[in-house]
């Protein structure tokens, strides 16, 4: 018998819709399932910034050797630079380590709370929230209970149902919240919103765990999609706060991703420091170097740094100005619906309403491919399909 006839079949991944539109031989098929920005011609974009950056690595000729356990040591004091912002005070005691992007700062951060918080064990993720989150935190042995988050009657948040569920959870939960451009749905709350969120958080005792995947890429400006962190923070809270550089700098694969905790003081900073440590090492030991070097060049070369933000704001705006066009091109084919949401939505997803049944005829019968639960990626919407795409959903959903 076979070691591993035990072992059985698991359910496809989402990257099913890339299989599909692959198969699909339609010359003007739309891929709207992917989760990274293309540019107006529906190619891949490697920012100009990161190019320059990555010239004058290679040029450099620095070797190979191992980061430490934390990174590229210059790298996470830029990265809590950018996020908490250049002048706060807290980053004399934020605990940093790189990460294997997002997702390894989500998973040591899993872990890290798994070991030392105090509390519950337990993380409260939105209604719905990121596929992966639930995925992550189970993984590293958290139990994942939601909250709840969006409103399908109003495609909007569901503010008091998030509002009660904190007021429900037992005192001192944790809370993953998205720091901005919440994944899947696109829906954020307000700046007032967050204040709300903030004085309750605070007086249930609870935690806010942070996830950053996409500061910058939501409004084009990477102060203002910090706004909520940097809020917490100015307010007092303890946070935890992982931090993506997939999007904003365009790293995917070289997965450069950073995981943080705020500390009481300079001490206690330490003992948080050498646990993240303790976590690291047994896990992958410490994190590629390419990547790292990248993005700690372009966020410390004054240069290349203003040419960034100018690049994110580029594919802020063109991501903007393509929700926009759909919207305009419904309206213009007479569509009843009231398609607001698609421009109040914000960052890389937009949530059409569109239920499953209509989404399964979108891609049989128009060959627009997405997932199941109306989410597209607006990325994936160019100047030359955005009338396809419209006309599309106009014979959908009428
Ligand atoms: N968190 C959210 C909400 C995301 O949408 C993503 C990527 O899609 C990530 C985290 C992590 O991505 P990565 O591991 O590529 O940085």
């Amino acid at each position: 018998l076979s070691t591993w006839i035990n072992v059985p079949q698991g359910p496809p991944a989402i990257l099913g819709i890339t299989e599909a539109f692959k198969a699909d031989k339609f010359e003007k098929k739309i891929n709207l399932g992917v989760g990274a920005y293309r540019d107006d011609a529906g190619k891949p974009y490697v920012l100009p910034s990161v190019r320059e950056a990555e010239e004058k690595i290679v040029n450099n000729k620095l070797n190979k050797e191992y980061a430490g356990i934390t990174g590229v040591p210059e790298f996470p004091p830029l990265a809590a630079k950018l996020a908490y912002g250049p002048n706060a005070s807290v980053l004399d005691r934020v605990a940093i380590s790189q990460t294997i992007s997002g997702t390894g700062a989500l998973r040591l951060g899993a872990a890290f709370l798994q070991r030392w918080y105090s509390g519950d064990k337990k993380i409260f993720i939105p209604n719905p929230s990121w596929a992966n989150h639930k995925a992550v935190f189970s993984d590293a042995g958290l139990k994942v209970e939601t909250y709840r988050y969006y409103n399908k009657d109003t495609i909007g948040l569901d503010f008091d149902g998030l509002v009660a569920d904190l007021k429900a959870a037992p005192l001192g939960s944790v809370f993953l919240f998205h720091a901005c451009a919440h994944n899947p749905t696109g829906v954020d709350p307000t700046p007032e919103q967050w204040k709300e969120i903030s004085k309750v958080v605070k007086e249930q005792n609870h935690f806010a765990f942070f996830d950053m995947a996409y500061q910058g890429f939501a409004s084009g400006d990477t102060d203002k999609d910090a706004f909520a962190v940097r809020y917490f923070v100015e307010q007092g809270h303890d946070i935890a706060l992982c931090q993506s550089f997939a999007k904003n700098m365009g790293l995917y694969g070289e997965r450069v991703g950073a995981f943080s905790v705020t500390t009481a003081d300079a001490e206690e900073k330490k003992r948080v420091d050498s646990q993240l440590k303790i976590l690291i090492r047994p896990l992958y030991s410490n994190p590629p170097i390419h990547g790292a070097r990248i993005a700690a060049e372009v966020l410390s070369n004054p240069k290349l740094y203003e040419q960034w933000l100018g690049e994110v704001k580029g594919m802020a705006d063109r991501i903007i100005t393509m929700r926009a066009l759909l919207k305009e091109n419904l309206e213009k084919l007479g569509s009843k619906h009231d398609w607001s949401h698609i421009t109040s939505q914000i960052g890389m997803f937009a949530y059409t309403g569109l239920n499953a049944e209509e989404m399964d005829k979108l891609a049989k019968e128009y060959s627009v491919y997405a997932t199941k639960d109306g989410r597209i990626s607006v990325a994936g919407i160019t100047s030359d399909n955005v009338g396809r795409l419209a006309e599309a959903i106009f014979k959908v959903k009428g």
